[in-house]
């Protein structure tokens, strides 16, 4: 952030970082919030509300941030808490001025459009960081429990401790995939979402951020180990409905991290017209764990989030992924 003072006295410090001017005379600014610890140490940046639909992002990044105390923290906390303001009031994924997903377009571009100068700040904000969790959830209908671990994001992963994680390579443009190619460990938390469970989902994300921030050696004391043992999906897929309406779900967002029989059928899309049942969302793996699912009757659009499902039988643990 070269364009902002930096501030290194211990406390906390809220600045708005300058992006843009748009053609209704509004200045498109982000609120970066600085912690500073009483100690030396890493930073740590954290963004949420990337994707402007899944608000529980920015809740849980103004939940942990707060949490923390100067004077319990080494290094410093760098938290964007919305970091696409225009996606966020449109409560959309999507940017409305340019319809770009702002999470696949870094490093951006200063010189270009709304998101793409978005992602140009952002990943500056990224660049001097040790570690990088991106908080996403699910969007307005669906509802989440995973989060990422990545090559050199062991301690991360296993300190956030999210009972399920998933192993791949990262989207390219994401921001993940910015930190990475800057050589900083990261992890994306996907928690929440579809206004279900909320203060459950809440609290996990600060219970669990404050056991990562100590794996990574931010806060003091051992990190609690996950309750049962991590497993890692390397096979997760999305169950897409190809066609709008309603859908009718069979398992609400309580039954997530649940196994079910291939074939089960987890959802059907109902036509609010005619009333009939025009799809139906079938869990593909022989046994497939339950990772996004929906309350038992929400809205759909053609191509949208129905279900994600990983596969069970081919999940590791956290040793065998990196042992192997
Ligand atoms: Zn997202």
């Amino acid at each position: 952030m070269s364009d902002t003072a930096t501030t290194t006295r211990p406390g906390r410090t809220v600045e708005t970082v300058p992006v843009t001017r748009l053609g209704n005379g509004h200045d498109l600014e982000l609120t970066v919030h600085r912690v500073v610890g009483t100690r030396p140490g890493k930073t740590l940046v954290a963004f949420g509300g990337i994707h402007g639909d899944e608000a529980m992002g920015p809740e849980e990044v103004r939940r942990l941030v707060t949490s923390v105390d100067p004077a319990e923290l080494s290094g410093t906390i760098i938290a964007v808490p919305v970091a696409n303001p225009y996606a966020y009031d449109a409560m959309s994924r999507f940017t409305p001025h340019d319809g770009l997903n702002l999470n696949r377009i870094f490093p951006g571009d200063r010189k270009g459009s709304v998101t793409e100068q978005l992602a140009a700040v952002l990943a500056e904000i990224i660049t001097g960081a040790d570690h990088f969790i991106d908080f996403h959830s699910s969007g307005l209908y669906s509802t989440v429990e995973y989060a990422y671990v990545m090559d050199d994001g062991r301690d991360m992963a296993t300190g956030f401790g999210s009972p399920l994680l998933y192993h791949h390579a990262p989207y390219e443009g994401s921001s993940n995939a910015w930190a990475i190619t800057n050589g900083i460990s990261s992890t994306v938390c996907e928690l929440g979402g579809g206004g279900q469970l909320t203060d459950a989902f809440l609290d996990k994300a600060v219970s669990r951020g404050r056991n990562m921030l100590k794996a990574i050696g931010m806060l003091d004391g051992e990190p609690e180990p996950p309750a049962a043992p991590q497993k890692v999906l390397t096979e997760l897929v999305i169950l897409r409905p190809t066609q709008g309406g309603a859908i009718i779900s069979d398992y609400a967002p309580d039954r997530l991290g649940e196994v079910v029989k291939g074939g089960t059928v987890l959802g059907r899309v109902v036509d609010p017209y005619t009333f009939e049942v025009i799809e139906e969302l079938v869990a593909p793996f022989e046994s497939s764990v339950l990772v996004l699912t929906r309350e038992g009757y929400t809205r759909t659009t053609p191509g949208d989030y129905g279900f994600m499902v990983g596969n069970a039988d081919t999940t590791l643990t956290v040793e065998e992924l990196f042992d192997r």
